[in-house]
Formats: C-alpha cells, sequence, structure tokens
C-alpha cells in the first residue's frame, strides 16, 4: 500500500484540528478524500486508546458541562426521526476540564440522560489519582450546570468522595420544558452546593463553556448551521478523541500577562506539561508515529488470533468475545443471546469479533485479560449483576 510520508499526515491532522473539513482538506492538500479519512481513522483509533490508558492526575477544582452536536441528522424540528441507525440524532459531548492546568480530564460523547451522564461522571473518577487506601489525593471540587442528570451521576460516581456545586443560569423567559426561549436574556445565576462543602468562589462553570467554544472552532463537524456535521457515530467518537489529544499535548496557549501586575507577559505550555503528563510539546508528527505504531501493534493482535482460537469444543460453557476493532473482550456463558446471536449466522468471525470457548470461567478471564489488558469484562446480562437479579429476585 502506498502511504503518505509523517509530515504530509501530519499536515492534513492538524488541518482537521484547526477548523477544516474533510473536504476542505482534500482540496488544500490535492489529496484523495480516502486518504484524509484514513488518517482520521487511523490516528482516530489511535486516540480513543491513548485516553483510555492515560495515567491518573490529581485535580483540585474541576469544571464539566455539555455540549450539543448531532451525528446523521438533526432531529429537532423534524417531524419523524428516522429511527433506523442507532446512533443518529443530537448528541452530547460531555467535558470536565482541570481549572488550573486547563487539562480536559475526561470526555463522552451520549445523550443528557442520566446513564450517560454517569458514564462521563465514572470516566472522571478514573482519571484522578487515588492512594493506596482508594481515596482521592486531592478531594476535587466539581462544578456543573443546572442540568439535573449530574445530581444523580455524581452521587454514583463519587458518592461523598468529593465538593460540587451546581452553577444554574436563569433567564427571563423559560418553555414549558424550563428551558430558555430564544432571544431570552440572561438574568443571573444561583450557586448550589451539591455535595460536601465546596468553595463558593469555585463553583463556577466559565471556563468549560469557553472550552466548548475552541472546540466549536477547531472542529468543523461542530459548527453550527453547516452540513459538515458526522454522518457517522465512530467518526464522531474519533474526531473528538483527536481533538482533545491535540488540544492537550500539541496546543500551546498564548503568551499572558500574570495579575500581580509586574507587566511581564509569561510564556506558557501545554495543558498535558502543567499536568506532569508529558515533559515537552508534541507535534502533528508525534501522533501520525504513535498511530503508526498503534496500528502496527494492532495488526500482531488479530493476527494472533486465530491460531488461539483453534479446536475449541462447540459446547464449551463460558465464551469470550474478542473484538479487535474496538479492542475489546466479553466473557459470557454459552446461554447468553449475545453468543447465540453470533452462533445464528454462519461464520465464526463475523464483525462482532472472534469466539473463543473454555471450560472454565477463570480460564476464560485470564485469556480476556491477555487479549485486552485495559479493556476486558464479564457481560452484565449473564454474568453480572443482572443475573444475580433474576435468579435470587434481589441484587447482591
Ligand atoms: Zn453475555
Amino acid at each position: 500500500m502506498n502511504r503518505l510520508g509523517v509530515r504530509d499526515r501530519a499536515q492534513v491532522l492538524q488541518a482537521l484540528c484547526e477548523g477544516n473539513s474533510l473536504r476542505a482538506c482534500e482540496r488544500i492538500f490535492k489529496r484523495p478524500l480516502g486518504t484524509v479519512v484514513r488518517i482520521v481513522e487511523e490516528v482516530g483509533d489511535m486516540a480513543i486508546d491513548f485516553h483510555r490508558n492515560l495515567p491518573p492526575v490529581k485535580s483540585e477544582r474541576i469544571q464539566a458541562d455539555e455540549l450539543w452536536s448531532f451525528v446523521g441528522q438533526n432531529d429537532r424540528g423534524v417531524a419523524k426521526p428516522d429511527k433506523s441507525k442507532a446512533h443518529d440524532g443530537v448528541t452530547w459531548t460531555y467535558l470536565a476540564i482541570d481549572r488550573d492546568t486547563n487539562l480536559v480530564l475526561a470526555y463522552h460523547n451520549g445523550s443528557r440522560r442520566t446513564v450517560d451522564a454517569t458514564k462521563f461522571m465514572k470516566k472522571l473518577a478514573g482519571r484522578l489519582e487515588r492512594s493506596s487506601n482508594g481515596e482521592f489525593v486531592v478531594k476535587p471540587t466539581i462544578s456543573v450546570d443546572g442540568l439535573k442528570a449530574y445530581r444523580d451521576a455524581i452521587e454514583q460516581a463519587f458518592a461523598d468522595t468529593v465538593h460540587a456545586g451546581s452553577y444554574e443560569k436563569t433567564y427571563d423567559r423559560l418553555n414549558k420544558d424550563g428551558e430558555p426561549t430564544p432571544g431570552s436574556r440572561f438574568v443571573g445565576a444561583i450557586r448550589k452546593p451539591i455535595k460536601g462543602s465546596p468553595a463558593y468562589e469555585d463553583i463556577n462553570t466559565w471556563r468549560v463553556e469557553r472550552e466548548n467554544g475552541f472546540m466549536r472552532q477547531a472542529n468543523r463537524r461542530f459548527t453550527r448551521k453547516t452540513n459538515a456535521f458526522s454522518k457517522s457515530m465512530i467518526f464522531h467518537e474519533r474526531q473528538v478523541a483527536i481533538w482533545m489529544l491535540y488540544r492537550n499535548f500539541c496546543w500551546v496557549p498564548r503568551p499572558r500577562r500574570p495579575r500581580d501586575g509586574s507587566g511581564k507577559w509569561v510564556k506558557r505550555v501545554t495543558p498535558a506539561m502543567e499536568a506532569g503528563l508529558t515533559d515537552r510539546i508534541w507535534t502533528e508528527d508525534d501522533l501520525i508515529e504513535r498511530s503508526d505504531q498503534f496500528l502496527v501493534n494492532r495488526i500482531s493482535i488479530s493476527e494472533k488470533e486465530p491460531e488461539q482460537s483453534a479446536n475449541v469444543a462447540e459446547d464449551a460453557p463460558f465464551w469470550v468475545n474478542h473484538s479487535p476493532q474496538h479492542r475489546r473482550a466479553k466473557i459470557h456463558t454459552a446461554e447468553c443471546s449475545a453468543r447465540r446471536k453470533a452462533f445464528g449466522s454462519t461464520s465464526r468471525t463475523n464483525y462482532a469479533g472472534a469466539w473463543t470457548g473454555f471450560a472454565d470461567r477463570d480460564e476464560a478471564i485470564t485469556f480476556a485479560a491477555k487479549l485486552e489488558p485495559v479493556n476486558h469484562e464479564e457481560c452484565r446480562l449473564c454474568l453480572g449483576s443482572y443475573k444475580m437479579l433474576s435468579t435470587y429476585g434481589r441484587r447482591i
């Protein structure tokens, strides 16, 4: 396969992170659309994996918010939304930012309901450094906006281990759902504590709202009133992941004058350097080289697989489903509907990944852990809490 050099691809990548669409890159760099798409694909998959494996950091003040966009079609104002594609429609991108270093700690794409807000808060919890007894090294203060889903989400992800507060803006005219109508005026904000005892001045969302603005300016997919929106969810995810990596590791903010009145300009570094994740400014070339390395590793994993899954008894009680594409391994029982569905098709290795049978549950877990050290789990339907619930009528 003919491949562009690292520098050429790095230029396209940077253009994509500075507000250009795929088609714009095609025209500017005079490369086929497929080449540009493949860069998003490869670097995007690397970036998704990269965020999963980032080491945790300490954070004192965190601001979280969500940002509106849509994939495939905008179902606002559409009489009959087409539900044939599961992910199509309005998508919210959650962001959590550290107020002191401006590092984006966690992000999540999903709905504005509690289930996605909780997933997001759990991701955030996983990004914060804990001491050996399981408590956070620094007890953070999390501020969110007035979205109700955050209350349950914070309760489920953090319980009483954080301070949290909400910054609720009020407008002069609201519709029947309590949302401000177009053209209504901002009249003030109320700061409410949710958990613990957050400092009044720390309950604020201005920094994360500025970050939402950066995201809209730097990603063509997020530009309102254009048809540059994402057409498929996986590419939406990829572009967001690439942007987060670029934003945290490559983007150097402009110099600023400190507020002490000295009048001197101070040079700044990337958020990742401020947070101590790296000691240098990354370039776009670094990202391309990382994605090339990621690709080599992934191919070697998927090539190994067939020999491991050879000679498997059809009636094995435990099964591991491995998807190299999503870098995920899941353990199921033979009775699980997921496994029965996969075996209903003619081929063992289909889009849903490869299946390997085991006589023993622990053996299956060890195998899954070897395939995907950071992303393996037991199926919640056949082996998890739902199973317990149905068998015993109560949660264990
Ligand atoms: Zn299952």
